[in-house]
């Protein structure tokens, strides 16, 4: 097992990764921008590393400054979290070149997973459903004509480096096609440096349903079931919850196998989430994050299983120790991420914070970095918590979710907590029945009310 890793992320996450290390007796190091001297992370690690200013160019993505500081402090392994370098598959070789553990898959898995066009040809390799679509690249108008009619308005040309919703353009028809083809392919070298799109079928009323997997060094693979993160803003997650209301636990159980088979094949090891779009009951590939997920603790609540722990445990080489029919699932889960954020403008509110008290009570959970006169800053994400409630039942995780927002105290900034609370009371939401546009609908529906 490892004895130091170095945590290159900040926030919720940073600390989740912490706790997880000091339960298994590993020391952390934190590192930090000169605009997190006073974040949480910092505070409660062992050792902590300023690595930079402020903008992330310069410290959390700043590959030599980490892989320096790991090296001055003698960690021998480095945890990545989610976002910043956590699906950078340079990053990874060079955490290996320097004789480091990189805490997640191999980096030729991530580079392979990191591209669309790949990783959707893998996806079919390993037996998993996927959306109909281009075979890979599209190259011309033509090309995307051609296939237009081949697939059937609507289509949407996406950009093989895509990621936050970038280079995605959806065309009704021939006569949208070269627009839409244009500016995804614009959009797409703007963003990402890489031109690089492909067409699919566009389906009209999906749920957005992901598989967590766990795979260790040796081809055991289990999954953890599902999470319906269909509520969503700009393609953004904003409240997620297992199990899916969609799914029946025959579904369940057959997408599951399906998942953990692909892995095999592919001979995937560590942390990865399965994202499918779910429509009519059938399922369809969309990307795989070969890292651990903002969502992942509503799965850790029902399965009892500690996602990071084994992430690093299997990390260090160690086997993962059961099986798939070692997993039970109990209850229900909800997410509900807390924003830094006008909860009906959606502007960035950073800040001070004043008043701050966290619920508590019974199946509780707040993952948090915040603490009363810490100040939010204002150059990075505005998550500010995230709250996950578990129960025996979904009406109870909902009652029990309404009580807890209600008990959250958050002073001196604004946060969506009042939009949490008007999501759960909507009786179309408590019924289950939502896709991944309900909650844009939701939204224009309340702001014309206000007005
Ligand atoms: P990103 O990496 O930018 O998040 P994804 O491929 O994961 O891009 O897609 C993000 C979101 O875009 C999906 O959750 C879904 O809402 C929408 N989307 C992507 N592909 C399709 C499709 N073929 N049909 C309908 N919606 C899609």
């Amino acid at each position: 097992m490892f004895e130091k890793v170095l945590i290159a992320n900040r926030g919720e996450i940073a600390l989740r990764i912490h706790r997880a290390c000091q339960e298994m007796g590993i020391k952390t190091v934190a590192v930090h921008s000169t605009a997190d001297a006073n974040a949480m992370h910092v505070k409660l690690a062992d050792e902590a590393v300023c690595i930079g200013p402020a903008a992330a160019k310069d410290s959390y993505l700043n590959k030599a400054a980490i892989i320096s500081a790991a090296m001055m402090t003698g960690a021998d392994a480095i945890h990545p979290g989610y976002g910043f370098l956590s699906e950078n598959a340079d990053f990874a070789e060079m955490v290996e070149a320097h004789g480091m553990v990189f805490i997640g898959p191999s980096p030729k898995m991530i580079r392979m997973m990191g591209d669309k066009v790949t990783a959707k040809q893998a996806a079919i390799e390993s037996g998993l459903p996927v959306i109909p679509g281009s075979e890979g690249e599209v190259k011309t108008v033509d090309d995307a004509l051609m296939w237009g009619e081949k697939i059937g308005y609507p289509v949407i040309v996406k950009a093989a480096a895509g990621g936050g919703g970038k280079g995605m353009k959806v065309a009704n028809n021939p006569t949208e096609m070269a627009e839409a083809f244009t500016l995804a392919k614009q959009e797409a070298k703007n963003s990402f440096a890489n031109d690089v799109v492909y067409i699919e079928k566009y389906l009209q009323t999906p749920r957005h349903i992901e598989i967590q997997i766990l795979a260790d060094n040796y081809g055991n693979v289990v999954h953890l079931g599902e999470r319906d993160c269909s509520l969503q803003r700009r393609h953004q997650k904003v409240l997620e919850e297992t199990p899916s209301p969609a799914l029946n636990a025959a579904q369940r159980q057959k997408i599951g196998e399906i998942a953990t088979s692909a892995m095999k094949k592919l001979g995937y090891s560590n942390v990865g989430t399965i994202e499918f779009l779910y429509e009519n009951g059938q399922f369809y590939f969309l990307e795989m994050n070969t890292r651990v997920q903002v969502e992942h603790p509503i799965t850790e609540a029902i399965t009892g299983v500690d996602i990071v722990r084994d992430q690093i445990r299997v990390a260090s080489g160690a086997v993962l120790g059961y099986k798939q029919e070692d997993i039970h699932f109990n209850g229900y889960a909800i997410e509900c991420r807390i924003n830094a954020e006008d909860p009906n403008t959606f502007i960035p509110w950073p800040g001070k914070i004043g008043q701050w008290h966290v619920p508590g009570g019974l199946d509780v959970r707040v993952d948090s970095g915040m603490y009363a006169g810490y100040t939010v800053p204002s150059c990075y994400d505005s998550m500010v918590a995230k709250l996950i409630v578990h129960g025996r039942t979904r009406n109870g995780v909902l009652m029990r979710m309404k009580r807890a927002l209600n008990e959250f105290v958050i002073e001196g900034i604004r946060t969506t907590i009042p939009l949490h609370q008007k999501i759960i009371e909507n009786p179309e939401f408590i019924d289950g029945m939502y896709n991944i546009h309900w909650l844009e609908k939701f939204l224009e529906q309340n702001t014309e009310k206000s007005e």
